[in-house]
């Protein structure tokens, strides 16, 4: 049953992600005004604002203008209630660290669209989860350290690789995203969240340059989910880590 509310509230936090994400690139409020077709800029009643059941109430179509409402806005919906799920399953208790730990997931997964969609993301967005990062535990020092060592090795990282390639390699928003998993997971396993991150890359990578002949690839969709999936099984992933190392 708790379950049951947590998802709810993970969905509805997904519903103001859909608002964060379309709203802050473009430079608007996201509080006011409240929520409305972006065609025919006609409010959404609150009835259709409820998560996933609006859209499939109104068939995924705008009432007023007909014109389609992507899918991405529920599938958005759905990922934030199963992250709340997950964060709290793996957390076993609601603390406030519960809680900044989902907003940072939530902020890594705004920041994860908006870079598909731009090939950039906003500071705002990317230091609010650094920050939140720093408060991810009550060890905020070691926390603040962590993000530190993260933030200078993936920017000696980019020095040595850009210098390699010629071009440059990583953008300044994946080394905040880096601080940000320095904060919340420490070193070792925001290393191998990196490592994660670019494996998952790799295919895509290659087909992108291959097949679609594009350079630039969004990395920070790879780095937020690599961290996911390194703090949800992080006894696993410390196991790993220490087979490997001693
Ligand atoms: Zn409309």
């Amino acid at each position: 049953m708790i379950y049951l509310f947590v998802f709810v509230g993970g969905a509805i936090i997904g519903s103001f992600l859909n608002v964060v994400i379309y709203r802050v690139p473009r430079g608007l409020s996201i509080i006011y005004p409240s929520s409305r077709c972006p065609y025919c800029k006609t409010p959404i009643k609150p009835i259709y604002n409820i998560p996933l059941l609006g859209w499939l109430i109104l068939k995924g179509k705008c009432k007023e203008c007909s014109h389609p409402i992507p899918i991405r806005y529920p599938i958005i919906e759905l990922i934030g209630g199963v992250l709340a799920v997950l964060v709290y399953w793996r957390s076993g208790e609601l603390t406030i660290f519960t809680l900044i730990i989902f907003a940072i997931f939530a902020t890594l997964l705004a920041l994860s669209v908006i870079d598909l969609d731009y090939k950039a993301v906003p500071d705002s967005l990317n230091l609010l989860a650094l920050t939140l990062s720093f408060f991810s535990s009550p060890a905020v020092i070691d926390n603040f350290i962590n993000a530190l060592l993260l933030v200078g090795g993936v920017s000696l990282l980019r020095f040595y690789t850009s210098f390699l390639v010629g071009r440059e390699t990583l953008g300044e928003g994946d080394i905040i995203v880096a601080g940000t998993m320095g904060g919340l997971l420490g070193v070792k396993l925001a290393l191998v969240a990196v490592v994660v991150g670019a494996g998952l890359a790799l295919l895509p990578s290659l087909y992108h340059r291959l097949i679609k002949e594009e350079m630039e690839l969004p990395f920070i969709p790879f780095l937020a989910l690599g961290t996911f999936l390194v703090w949800l099984f992080q006894p696993q992933f410390l196991q790993l880590w220490s087979r490997l190392y001693g």
